[in-house]
């Protein structure tokens, strides 16, 4: 569906595109666009015609216009960090449009407590400059430091606070987007309540490009918090952590802002990958959990804190336990944690998941499908590690000693299989917050309501009736 029928495809006006944003950022070397075309998983080679890196939306606007007069793709792309291949372009008559150059953040109110982000703005950035001015932008993920609002908004990125704050969705008032005619949508509101028909602006969150360009975004802001204690706790079991979670909740409500799982294994693969990385607990532990409270009250939270772990103590719940007593502290903690989907490198080859379950289900749905991986594969390391608080898990496998990699990786397709297939029966997601992108697209209408994938597909007919925009990807 993403070709427009019958008509052989024209060549892509190479000259025409350049001319749009000047020869300086149109890169047509096959040098320059190399790093366009691959990501850190390293599963897609790509295959592109130019890569263009627009100064502004009327550019972004241009640029669509011409793409849809000429049936050419068009793969937007922000700080190419994404997991699921979206970013990728799989086509050698594709256009990687990069934000790259839609850095600007344009206006902060804070009496309205918004910013507004160009979408090649990089999301770290958007924290700062948010703590800068005595407030919190809360999606926070391992990739930040290259991650932009762009892509975090079209991945529908969750992260380690969402457990609090939500997902990207969740954090946006109004958005610019740029639609695959080149019609500029500019719906940079920043109302809290707007009842005027259908909200446009879910359809472009988690499109992951492929219904427009988002070129701006009126992001939410939060008071800062005045105080934060971070807990690094060794327990027994899965269905302890679980335990622990509701005790947190029922003690600090709101203000458990991260609730993170990791398998042992992670932690001592983290600390053997990373030279800045300890374990600030004596003994291994078979699991861990990463507790962190935010709160606006300057005082009473590390009560809080100790009050939660000595509750889960005198339950069983908690093994050890350590608060950390320094920022610097903190930080490691947090390092063991977001180190974790690199130092999966470390065992020589692995296969990843992004799954989701209902809460309740997380330690048997982990128990089950380690299990049943495990009786497949004999030797394989189950490595679960993610985000607890929201039922998400991304549940590695790791590659036996001493089993050749190549051979390893070739059972991908079958350990997906049993791992989507109990997602399935726990009620779960196959794509908790990663996206589809041309990874799992194949697995949509297995998983999609057929209902549901038919509106999906009117809509992209609707707002990209040529199929210009991110083909190959998510339907
Ligand atoms: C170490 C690490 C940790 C991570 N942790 C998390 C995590 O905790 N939670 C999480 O959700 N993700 C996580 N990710 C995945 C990734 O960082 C997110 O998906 C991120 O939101 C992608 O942003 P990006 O700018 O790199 O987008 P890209 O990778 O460039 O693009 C991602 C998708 O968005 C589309 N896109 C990009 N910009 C635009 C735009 N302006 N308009 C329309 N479409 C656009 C692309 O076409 C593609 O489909 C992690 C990745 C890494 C490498």
């Amino acid at each position: 569906m993403n070709k427009p029928a019958g008509k052989p495809a024209a060549a892509v006006p190479l000259d025409r595109f350049a001319a749009i944003v000047g020869a300086k950022y149109a890169l047509r070397d096959a040098v320059d666009i190399a790093p366009f075309l691959v990501e850190r998983r390293e599963i897609y080679q790509g295959r592109a015609a130019m890569v263009l890196k627009p100064g502004s939306t009327a550019e972004v606007a241009e640029i669509l216009k011409l793409a849809n007069a000429t049936g050419t793709p068009i793969v937007p792309q922000g700080g190419n960090t994404g997991l699921s291949g979206g970013q990728v372009p799989l086509d050698e008559r594709a256009v990687v449009v990069s934000t790259v150059r839609l850095d600007k953040i344009r206006e902060i109110d804070l009496a309205t407590n918004s910013m507004t982000c160009e979408a090649g703005v990089v999301l770290q950035r958007a924290q700062e400059t948010a703590r800068a001015n005595d407030r919190l932008f809360p999606l926070s993920l391992g990739a930040e430091g290259s991650c932009t609002i762009g892509g975090n908004l079209s991945t529908n990125a969750g992260g380690v606070q969402a457990l609090s704050f939500g997902v990207a969705r969740d954090l946006v008032l109004g958005l610019e987007v740029v639609l695959a005619d080149g019609r500029i949508w500019g719906g940079l509101r920043k109302l809290k309540k707007d009842n005027t028909g259908y909200d446009l602006r879910h359809l472009f969150m988690g499109a992951e490009g492929t219904l427009g360009i988002i070129t701006a975004a009126v992001l939410k802001l939060f008071p800062a918090p005045r105080s934060t204690e971070t807990a690094f706790v060794g327990v027994p079991s899965l269905k302890a952590a679980l335990a622990l979670l509701l005790i947190a909740q029922a003690r600090a409500g709101a203000n458990v802002t991260s609730f993170e799982l990791m398998a042992g294994l992670g932690v001592q693969l983290a600390v053997k990958h990373s030279a800045n990385c300890r374990d600030p607990l004596r003994e291994p532990h078979p699991w861990y959990v990463l507790i962190e409270l935010n709160s606006q009250a300057r005082e009473g939270l590390r009560a809080t804190m100790e009050e939660i772990l000595a509750a889960g103590t005198e339950a069983g719940l908690v093994r050890d336990a350590t608060i950390a007593s320094s920022t610097e502290q903190a930080k490691n903690f947090w390092l063991i944690r977001l180190i974790l989907p690199d130092a999966q490198r470390g065992t020589g080859g692995s296969i990843a998941h992004d799954v989701s379950v209902p809460v309740a289900a997380v330690p048997d749905f982990i128990e089950e499908a380690s299990a049943t991986v495990s009786a497949r594969v004999p030797g394989i390391r189950p490595l679960p590690f993610g985000h607890l608080g929201d039922g998400n898990v991304h549940l590695a496998f790791c590659k036996p000693d001493g089993m050749d990699k190549a051979a390893f990786l070739a059972r991908t397709d079958e350990v997906n299989g049993i791992v989507y297939e109990l997602a399935g029966k726990y009620r779960g997601s196959i794509s908790a917050e990663h996206g589809i992108g041309a990874m799992k697209r194949k697995l949509m209408p297995k998983v999609k309501d057929p209902v549901e994938l038919e509106l999906m597909r009117a809509l992209k007919r609707t707002l990209d009736p040529n199929g210009i925009l991110n083909p190959g990807k998510v339907l």
